[in-house]
């Protein structure tokens, strides 16, 4: 629908003024806070007041009554073209995540197969309350691929973030995002399609090219004025050696426009360099457990003053919503020693993903100026806590409405305008044509040694 802080336009014949009323409202802002029964108020796609009770006069009514009202998650990163592939990846190390997704299964990916998987991952992440999704896209065997990414994201309803890993012309396609050069010709005929923030530079950094190439990526990022997202994490050898961070340090690459996607095993003097230069950390809890990165790092960044965004990542070993994120991430960091709430969970799924997307001042909380992009969950059961609610027991299920600038994408638990059966056949098809083409079994069987 939109992307970065774009606004979408406006539905013809929409009154201009919208009541969400007598919710639970959860804000997300301080200095709003939580609201027994609250009113939210939109103007123009923009929350223009939350209060416990607003005049009607001349609003349309939206009835929240035995609903929490609270503003939609952003997930940070996420490799939305491998939705098809969910459940794939449950036993799978990184290395059989790259064997089997990157190696076998990648090659095999068509523009369609790219365009089907983000529609519907997109699609799947919005109706579970995702109303802001970085797509971290890896998968630019050619630049029509990269089209198809971003048509994808365009038919969805929703507000996404491309983040482009793009590929050098000296890049082998099915080796993963291996080193190459020459992306810059590519990024900025990107650019024109992208021209705003929703346009993200994927860098394919330490992990898979070498220094001096990272260091020539983010001088197009720069060049470009984009935002750059990189992997950095344990479990994996690193080309250009150990303490990484120290390293693109001291290449000057680390600002507040940079985001570390895991940060699994970083020493604690380079997350003090992550936080004195201003980096969000983007942290995947289901993937780094299951894939053997480490404990996600949670506690550690809290404690280096570095409060995280949370993200799904791999769509074959994670599910596609916020809630199975939040809870795995909240419960593994009560078991460790129990420093966190609810609460810092519930900001890590919503204003530090905004801020990771570097779309604060315009999402992440119900903060009167910001867009009304917002979510109505099912509360009949007694909420008495409705913020531990939503990370303890929120489930997709829940999740009612869904407004993207005040705009419904989502009423009475069901996506506006769109014909999910179809699109799921279609999906399903592409899926076995292309497991049939790699020769890997979709059962799970067939997973190679890692
Ligand atoms: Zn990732």
């Amino acid at each position: 629908m939109t992307f970065g802080s774009e606004r979408p336009r406006p539905e013809p014949g929409r009154a201009a003024r919208t009541l969400v009323r007598g919710g639970i409202v959860v804000s997300g802002d301080p200095a709003v806070g939580d609201l027994r029964r609250g009113d939210v108020l939109i103007e123009d796609g923009r929350i223009a007041a939350v209060a416990p009770e607003l005049p009607v006069a001349g609003a349309e009514v939206v009835d929240a009554a035995g609903k929490i009202v609270l503003p939609g998650f952003v997930d940070s990163h996420r490799h939305t073209w491998q939705t098809a592939f969910r459940g794939l990846g449950a036993d799978w190390t990184f290395g059989q995540y790259g064997a089997v997704m990157q190696g076998a299964l990648r090659p095999h990916y068509r523009p369609e197969d790219v365009y089907l998987g983000n529609l519907l991952g997109r699609i799947e992440a919005l109706g579970s309350g995702v109303t802001t999704m970085l797509d971290w896209f890896n998968c630019a065997l050619t630049p029509e691929h990269a089209d198809a990414a971003v048509q994808g994201l365009r038919e969805a309803p929703g507000r996404s973030l491309f983040g482009y890993c793009a590929e050098g012309p000296g890049d082998s396609a099915g080796s993963g995002d291996s080193a190459g050069s020459g992306i810059a010709a590519e990024l900025a005929r990107m650019r024109e399609q992208l021209p705003g923030d929703g346009l993200v530079l994927a860098l394919r950094g330490p992990l898979r090219s070498t220094m001096d190439e990272t260091v020539a990526d983010v001088a197009v990022a720069r060049e470009l004025g984009l935002r750059v997202s990189v992997h950095v994490h344990g479990g994996t050898g690193w080309p250009t050696g150990d303490r990484v961070i120290e390293r693109m340090r001291e290449h000057g690459l680390l600002d507040a426009r940079t985001t570390i996607v895991h940060g699994n095993g970083i020493s604690d003097d380079q997350l003090a360099m992550l936080a004195e230069a201003g980096c969000s950390v983007s942290v995947s809890p289901d993937v780094e457990l299951k894939m053997g990165f480490g404990w996600p790092e949670t506690g550690r960044l809290l404690a280096a003053g570095i409060r995280p965004s949370l993200s799904i990542d791999d769509c074959p070993s994670a599910s596609g919503d916020m809630f199975s994120t939040l809870r795995t991430g909240f419960a593994v960091q009560r078991g460790l020693d129990r420093s966190l709430t609810a609460r810092d969970f519930f900001g890590f799924a919503t204003v530090e993903g905004a801020r990771a997307c570097g779309l604060e001042d315009r999402v992440g909380s119900l903060t009167v100026g910001k867009d009304a992009d917002l979510v109505l969950l099912d509360a009949e059961d007694p909420s008495v806590f409705p913020v531990g609610a939503i990370v303890t027991a929120g489930h997709p299920g829940l999740v009612d409405s869904v407004f993207i600038a005040g705009r419904a994408v989502k009423r009475n638990g069901e996506l506006l305008g769109v014909d999910l059966p179809a699109l799921r056949a279609r999906v399903l098809e592409s899926r076995d044509r292309i497991a049939a083409a790699a020769g890997v079994a979709i059962d799970g069987s067939g997973a190679p040694a890692g």
